[in-house]
């Protein structure tokens, strides 16, 4: 079993730059993921929108991001997380080869996938001219024939997309004519636009082609025939299917598709545990922005990690009693109360020592000892609380508190 400071679950572009800035932090940090290296990003044949690479491949975009995390220290393993207990300060990770880690803090960066039609060629011709993503890989369809299958608000708007590019974007709806599933405003757009054909009450059946696609097999639902139509590109928007599914008991709160909401600070509702990337709820799905997530994260992880250590050095293992005193910087009076209690505890003798934590960032802290409003104090020996202050701003009832 592994102590970590860090864990991160996904080694995609999320995973990986969490790991840079983890390991630089000199946070004991460990990769684990279950496919190759770069998620998602490794099956891209072409990123032509990385910042300072011009055009390159994924692979070697996703060899440099893991080579960097390797320089700074960060550990790998190949392995798939398949059981998480968030409920301890410790967490545990438990992964399918049967290893186990704890950890302070966890970043989840396990990326989502398409989701698959399953259909006859689209595993084979995938990244030959099956695509799942229009802004990554519309421009290689340049002047070319492409179908687009599903009819959702990701469906038209990446299908208008791509007619910047191709010649002719064919839409496959399983609808009857003029009902699609986006909004109603893009469907207008669609509709208005030359390049946009549709072909009503069919679904694919096939992708057709020996290493390149060449065609799609359509079935018609109301009629029952079958047709070929020639085309360069086929683009699958059926849905993303976030990789959350081991998370299901953890307590992290996803959405009703899977998707973990996050704050600013990629912060999940569990207190040190993070979410980057595809798999939280978001906006833009590229790998500049999972590259961004993973390096928040990564930052917030060690300032939480930072506190953890810090709060065991100078409050479970501190040879004085503690007096935790919680203030609010929007709250003048708990400042005040501060500067009360610095001098009723110089006036013991300095048998105490005064921690202060700010209760509008240290909500767990907080929580943890039953506190809700600033000012409020609370005496520790090694942990254990001795006594809750009264909080008074008259010193006398202060001395006499703090007297044994
Ligand atoms: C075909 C295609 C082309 C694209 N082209 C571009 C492009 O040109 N430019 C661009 O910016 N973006 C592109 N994207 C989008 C980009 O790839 C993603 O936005 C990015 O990879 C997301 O990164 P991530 O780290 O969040 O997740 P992913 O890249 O999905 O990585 C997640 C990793 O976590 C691992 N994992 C999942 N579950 C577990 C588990 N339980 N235990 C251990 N490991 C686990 C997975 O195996 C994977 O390695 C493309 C996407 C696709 C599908």
């Amino acid at each position: 079993m592994g102590k970590y400071d860090i864990v991160i679950i996904g080694g995609g572009p999320a995973g990986l730059t969490a790991a840079i800035y983890g390991a630089r932090a000199r946070l004991k940090t460990l990769v684990i993921n279950k496919g190759p290296i770069g998620g998602l990003a490794h099956t891209t044949r072409e990123i032509v929108n990385y910042p300072g690479y011009g055009q390159t491949t994924g692979p070697k975009l996703m060899k440099d991001f893991k080579k960097h995390a390797e320089d700074f220290g960060a550990e790998f393993i190949k392995d798939e997380v398949v059981l998480v207990d968030f409920s301890q300060e410790e967490k545990i990770i438990k992964t399918k080869k049967g290893k186990e880690f704890t950890s302070k803090a966890v970043i989840l960066a396990c990326g989502s996938k398409p989701r698959l039609l399953n259909i006859p060629g689209e595993t084979k011709l995938r990244g030959s001219g099956v695509a799942y993503c229009a802004t990554c890989d519309a421009e290689f369809f340049e002047g070319e024939d492409v179908v687009v299958i599903g009819s959702g608000d990701q469906a038209i708007e990446e299908g208008m997309y791509i007619t910047k590019f191709a010649n002719k974007v064919t839409t496959i709806v399983l609808h009857d004519e003029g009902a699609l599933d986006c909004n109603k405003l893009s469907a207008e757009k669609a509709f208005a636009n030359e390049k946009m054909s549709f072909i009503w009450n069919s679904t694919v059946e096939e992708v057709l082609g020996k290493t390149n696609v060449e065609g799609i097999k359509i079935k018609n639902i109301k009629t029952g025939e079958s047709s070929e139509l020639a085309c360069q590109g086929v683009f699958f928007f059926v849905g993303m299917i976030p990789s959350t599914g081991f998370l299901q008991d953890s307590g992290v709160e996803m959405d009703q598709r899977g998707y973990i909401p996050v704050n600013e600070l990629m912060e999940t509702n569990v207190e040190g545990v993070y979410a980057v990337g595809d798999n939280r709820v978001k906006y833009l799905r590229q790998v500049v922005s999972a590259a961004g997530d993973g390096a928040t994260a990564a930052v917030a992880a060690e300032r939480y990690v930072e506190e953890i250590n810090d709060f065991k050095a100078n409050v479970l293992e501190s040879e004085k009693s503690i007096i935790l005193s919680f203030f609010n910087p929007m709250v003048e009076e708990s400042l005040s109360f501060n500067t009360v209690l610095e001098k009723a505890v110089s006036e013991s003798g300095d048998r105490y020592k005064i921690v202060k934590a700010d209760i509008s960032r240290k909500k767990t802290l907080a929580e943890k000892y039953g506190i809700k409003a600033a000012p409020a104090g609370v005496v520790l020996d090694k942990g254990a609380v001795i006594k809750q202050l009264d909080c008074s701003m008259d010193i006398k009832i202060l001395n006499a508190q703090l007297a044994r």
